[in-house]
């Protein structure tokens, strides 16, 4: 059976993070080794925020993205995610998709929150505002998955890190996600 992840465009490629965000140049190469040595095939889901704010686009939280704007853009996206999974569902291959938790775009179980933010940037260093839920991206794929019928792949999100144990231990999560 064909195995299909869909994948966030920044785990293809970090050059697509937020300014000063990327953890590496190019690929992420741990969470790809780990989808190809099991013989999953990689499809990219495209970065909604680099589309809508540009390479320049400041840090943000899910209540900044949280526009009527910025969801019928995600919305635009989706119709074309949901459809290629639609279709690989339909051929019966199996379909995961991998999302960025903390992101307030694409996280699937994280996603960064904080009502207060705005006005001048300014991130302390140490702040990490996470909350449950999904990021809007994932919100709407989800929807538009439901509104077609379709049940929803399983998701899992993985936070990208420089170096130390975390990117074995999100390694190790995402090893274990695709063996079910
Ligand atoms: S998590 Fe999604 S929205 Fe955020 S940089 Fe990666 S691809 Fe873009």
């Amino acid at each position: 059976m064909t195995r299909v992840a869909f994948v966030a465009h920044c785990i293809l490629n970090q050059n697509a993070r937020v300014a000063g965000g990327a953890y590496c140049a190019g690929i992420h190469a741990p969470f790809v080794e780990e989808l190809r040595g099991r013989g999953w095939e990689l499809a990219q889901m495209p970065c909604p925020e680099l589309g809508f704010a540009g390479l320049n686009r400041f840090w943000a939280v899910r209540e900044q993205y949280d526009t009527l704007a910025f969801r019928r853009h995600c919305r635009r996206i989706v119709d074309a995610v949901a459809g290629a999974i639609a279709a690989h569902l339909q051929r019966g291959d199996e379909v995961v998709i991998l999302g960025v938790d903390g992101s307030p775009t694409m996280g699937v179980h994280l996603t960064a929150s904080e009502a207060d933010l705005g006005g001048r940037p300014e991130w302390p260093d140490s702040a990490e505002e996470l909350s449950e839920g999904p990021g809007i991206l994932i919100e709407e794929l989800l929807a538009e998955l439901r509104s077609r019928g379709i049940e929803a792949p399983r998701a899992i999100g993985i936070r990208h890190a420089g170096s130390g144990p975390v990117p074995d231990r999100e390694r190790a999560k995402l090893a274990s996600f695709l063996d079910g």
